[in-house]
This record gives structure tokens, C-alpha cells and sequence, in this order.
């Protein structure tokens, strides 16, 4: 049995995600954590919310609340969407948790140890009125190149010139409108990711099974211009993990907190430190997944992430892990998504465009989301969201394909042999050539799951649902029951064994309609079929079945129109 651990992109706390979102990370983890669970392997799959930064503070304050509270309450909103998604995450964790402060501190310390630490004096804005420091998108006034008087500290969003906050004009604090404000001097901690350079491009070069979308991201990183650079990891906030050397003070960075960028991927490892504590396990229990010197050396890692997000992946975390000069698990493998866009145009959060996940939940269950989202992953390129192909998509494959089987055979058999699997028969050539496609088809598909082949997993998947459709077509027990009852009785076994094979050839995908389908044949029995005609031997004559109600109702054109309309923009 291996050992595959599992963690998708840690979700910002501020809100509700969109599809888009979904789909770039924790979704096609869910799909792969599944798979793995299914072939038997022992599986850990972690996420959390992101909760410190300026944005966190800004969204609690609209909302009225205390940042804490605020991020509290957004974590049970987002869990809960979470589960209601299918998403089988071992711990949904928080990155503000008691383990992630330890831990990020710990880090911290130990990197300064190694000599990776420098302190940096820099000067910037301080708003006497707020009594903070203002990063640089906080500040706003007139733009000095085209007098537009919403320009903020670091671009003018009108001409998108790239500002200094010191260029604007009547510069005025983003957060309190006060217009007193100050530079100052402050201290950061900057870590020193240029002296780990030679250790990271050699630690990727040995990433040779790694797609070349991520390690020419990487490689730009390291190479071009004047090469990677040292970045800082502390900000003059209230609300985040406080700077200490370990369990130290940290003498000058009094009243600073690490930098979100800092701490949010240690919350990987956090996480699972939550999970043991969740369920009163041992810290061995949790270090077997993370610390190679603890068990972790036979586990495989995989991390799944928008594009955007690698070279926070590929470097600045690992960076960290290889910078503290402990045995740390280190990633293997790599999934990376481009972004899907909604409709001819993109998913705008602020704009409200596009489906939200509640949203989404509200309209149709989640596995119509999850096969659209999974057959259509933006891979190779971006893809797009449009209520036409989603209509269409929902339609053919789950309604006329998967959901017209089920529907089909479990009729069938209960008008002409009652609800118990029929006896009597053996199968025939066509039997046996089903059998054998089928075989060659679900190795194919092992093989693109093991690949995080999403979109080519899915297409195999459909394939695999209608040479059930053809077959069924091609043998017509509904005919052949006239003539010859007794090879009928065969086809209808088949039939029915095929609805199992299906539900859990399809539980990656679509969980919910899967364990319909198991409950529906009355089994319990979700082996994985390493052999495709054992498979379809597993529900035997006399074995009671009942037939399910609908598995898809299809999208009427009246429904796909209003759903257009509602979500064009402008969520209410
Ligand atoms: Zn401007």
C-alpha cells in the first residue's frame, strides 16, 4: 500500500470562491485523493484557509467585525461549502491555528540560525490617524502623470502607470481617508533565498518527471536578471503570527507579524499537526506524513495549485524547508491549472461575476458541477465556462450516457425478472468482447489518474459509460427476451453488475451519484476492479436490487436562459 499525501492551494479566508477558484486546485485534489483512496492506498489530504494579511483586516473591519471573529465565522462558511462540494479533505486546517504559529516561529528561528536571516531598514508610510503602517495599495491620491484622484500607492489604476506612494499628490490613507501621514523608518526581516540558489536549481533539476510549465517558471525565478532575490517575511501588522526566533523574542521586531506569504504554506505541514489533534493522535502520527527522518521517506507528495502560485511552490517554500536544514518532506509532484474564465469574459470576485460556489449548490447539486468542472480542467491551456456547452455537457454525458443506463437496465429487469439479479445464461462473444474493451479501457484510465490526466481521465470515463450504452443497444435483451429469456437473463446480469463497476469507477468524480448507485444495487462492495470480468460477476443471481429515481434531471433551455441572466454580473 503507498502512501500519498495530498495538498491542495490554501483558499484566502476573504469570501465566498468562485468555480474558477475550485477548479484550479482543490477540486482536481479531491478527484485525485479519491482515485488513490479507491485502489486502497493510505491517503492524506490536507487544506486550510489563509487567514492573515491586510485583506483579512479589511474585510473583517467592512463587515464590523473583530479580525478573529470575522476570520472564525468565514472558516465554518467555507468548510461547510467545502463538504457540501464533495471535497474529502482528512482536515480542513486554519492558518491563524496554535500549530502554525509554533510552527512558523520555528522555521523563523532555525533560519536564522543557518544564517539565512537578514534585518533590513526601510522606510515607509505610517498613518498617524489609523496607527499603523500602510502597504502600498492602502494609500491613495491624485496620480502625478494623468490627475486621475483614486490613483493608488503602487499603480495608477486609470493610466496604470506603476507608482511609489511618495509620488502621489494629496496621498490620503485607503483605510481611514485621513490625509496624516508620515514616512517612517521600520525593521524586516528579509530571508535570504539568494544564498539557497545554487541548492534549489539543483533540487529542481532533479524534478526531471516535472511538466516544463513549471520548471521554466521556476528557472525564470532563479536565473533571469540578477537572479533570485531575498525576500522580506515580516509586515508592521496587528493581525498575524507575532515574529519570534523560535520561542525567543526576536529583539526589534516587536509588534511585527511574518508576512502571510510566509506562514500560509507552512500551514501544510500545520495542518496536519490539527488533524492529530482533531482525532487525539500522537505528534508521530502527523510527523510520519512530514519529517523523512519519522517515517516520511516512502510517502509520495503531491501539491495542487493554480499557476500563479508555483514559484511561491517551487521556491520561496521550499526555500524554507531546505533553509531550516531539518529533514522536512519535500514535494514530488507538481499539478499546476491555468484559469478558467466565465463566458466570454473572466470571474470577477469584486464585480460578482460568475458562479460562486454557494451559488452553484443552490441551483443544482454538486456532482453536475464536478463533472463539468473535471471534464473541462483548464490544463494545457485556459479554458471557459459557457451555460451552453455546461447544458450540454450535463445532458449528454450524465443524463442520456450514465443516468439512461442505470435508468434502462434496472426497468428492464424489474418489469420482466422482478428486482433480484437474474439467473440463468452465460455469456457470448458480445459479452466477452465488452469485457475485454472494457478492460483495456480502465487501465487507460488508471493510467491518466496516476498521471493527474484530469480532462483525458474524464473522457475515458465516458467512454467506458457507453460501451455499457452500446452494448446494451447493440445485445437488445428487450428483444432477445421474446426468443430466448434465458440469454436475456444474462445481458440484464451483466446490466446490473455494470451499474456497480460504474459507481465506483465514477466515485472520483461524482461521489454523490455513485453511492446512489451502490445504495440503488444494495451493495456495499466498492472494490476497485482489478479484473474487469471478476467485476462483473460480483452481484450474483438472486443478489436484490431497487430501482433509483432519476441520477440526472436535464437542463431545460428555460433553465440554462435564467441562470445566464442571473449570474451576468453583479451579485446581490
Ligand atoms: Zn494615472
Amino acid at each position: 500500500m503507498a502512501r500519498i499525501l495530498i495538498t491542495s492551494a490554501i483558499p484566502y479566508i476573504n469570501g465566498i470562491k468562485h468555480l474558477g477558484n475550485l477548479v484550479g486546485s482543490q477540486l482536481p485534489a479531491d478527484l485525485y485523493a479519491r482515485y488513490q483512496r479507491g485502489r486502497g492506498n493510505e491517503v492524506m489530504f490536507l487544506c486550510a484557509t489563509d487567514e492573515h494579511g491586510t485583506p483579512a483586516e479589511l474585510a473583517a473591519a467592512k463587515a464590523g467585525k473583530p479580525v478573529a471573529e470575522y476570520c472564525a465565522e468565514m472558516h465554518e462558511v467555507q468548510a461547510d461549502i467545502a463538504s457540501r462540494f464533495g471535497l474529502s479533505f482528512d482536515h480542513f486546517g486554519r492558518s491563524s491555528s496554535a500549530q502554525n504559529h509554533k510552527l512558523t516561529q520555528h522555521f523563523a528561528g532555525k533560519l536564522a540560525e543557518n544564517d539565512l536571516i537578514r534585518e533590513v531598514s526601510e522606510r515607509q508610510v505610517y498613518s498617524n490617524a489609523d496607527g499603523r503602517f500602510l502597504p502600498d495599495r492602502y494609500i491613495e491620491g491624485t496620480c502625478p502623470n494623468c490627475g486621475y484622484d483614486k490613483a493608488r500607492g503602487d499603480q495608477c489604476e486609470n493610466c496604470t502607470k506603476q507608482l511609489d506612494p511618495t509620488d502621489l499628490i494629496e496621498p490620503r490613507s485607503a483605510i481611514s481617508g485621513s490625509t496624516d501621514l508620515e514616512v517612517r523608518e521600520t525593521k524586516h526581516l528579509y530571508l535570504r533565498q539568494s544564498a539557497l540558489k545554487d541548492q534549489l536549481d539543483a533540487w529542481i533539476d532533479s524534478k526531471s518527471d516535472w511538466p516544463v510549465l513549471t520548471t521554466s517558471i521556476a528557472k525564470k525565478w532563479l536565473h533571469d536578471g540578477d537572479g533570485l532575490q531575498d525576500r522580506g517575511i515580516t509586515r508592521d501588522l496587528d493581525w498575524g503570527i507575532p515574529v519570534k526566533k523560535g520561542a525567543q523574542d526576536w529583539p526589534g521586531m516587536e509588534g511585527k507579524v511574518f508576512y502571510v506569504w510566509f506562514d500560509a504554506p507552512i500551514e501544510y505541514i500545520a495542518c496536519a499537526g490539527e488533524w492529530a489533534e482533531a482525532h487525539g493522535k500522537s505528534d508521530a502520527e502527523w510527523e510520519r506524513w512530514w519529517r523523512t527522518d519519522k517515517g516520511a521517506d516512502d510517502v509520495r507528495y503531491v501539491q495542487f495549485m493554480g499557476k500563479d502560485n508555483v514559484p511561491f511552490h517551487t521556491l520561496s517554500f521550499p526555500a524554507t524547508l531546505i533553509g531550516s536544514g531539518e529533514p522536512w518532506k519535500m514535494v514530488d509532484h507538481l499539478k499546476s491549472f491555468n484559469y478558467l474564465n466565465y463566458d466570454g469574459g473572466q470571474f470577477s470576485t469584486s464585480q460578482g461575476r460568475g458562479v460562486f460556489m454557494d451559488q452553484a449548490l443552490e441551483i443544482l447539486p454538486a456532482d453536475y458541477w464536478r463533472w463539468w468542472l473535471l471534464s473541462h480542467a483548464p490544463e494545457n491551456s485556459d479554458s471557459e465556462f459557457t451555460w451552453e456547452n455546461f447544458q450540454a455537457s450535463v445532458n449528454k454525458d450524465l443524463a442520456d450516457v450514465l443516468g439512461n443506463f442505470v435508468s434502462r437496465i434496472t426497468k428492464f429487469c424489474r418489469s420482466k425478472f422482478g428486482e433480484t439479479v437474474p439467473e440463468g445464461g452465460a455469456y457470448g462473444p458480445q459479452e466477452e468482447a465488452l469485457i475485454a474493451e472494457l478492460t483495456t479501457r480502465v487501465r487507460a484510465y488508471e493510467a491518466h489518474m496516476e498521471a493527474m490526466e484530469v480532462r483525458k481521465s474524464a473522457q475515458e470515463l465516458r467512454a467506458i459509460w457507453a460501451a455499457g450504452n452500446e452494448y446494451l443497444q447493440s445485445a437488445a435483451p428487450w428483444t432477445l427476451f421474446k426468443t430466448d429469456p434465458v440469454q436475456a437473463a444474462a445481458q440484464v446480469r451483466l446490466g446490473l453488475n455494470l451499474i456497480r463497476l460504474y459507481a465506483v469507477l465514477s466515485a472520483p468524480f461524482i461521489p454523490a451519484s455513485s453511492a446512489r448507485m451502490l445504495e440503488a444495487m444494495q451493495t456495499t462492495d466498492d472494490s476497485w476492479p482489478e479484473d474487469a470480468a471478476g467485476a462483473l460477476s460480483v452481484l450474483a443471481p438472486g443478489h436484490a436490487f431497487t430501482v433509483p429515481e432519476v441520477l440526472f434531471a436535464k437542463i431545460s433551455d428555460e433553465d440554462r436562459e435564467g441562470w445566464q441572466q442571473r449570474f451576468s454580473g453583479v451579485r446581490s
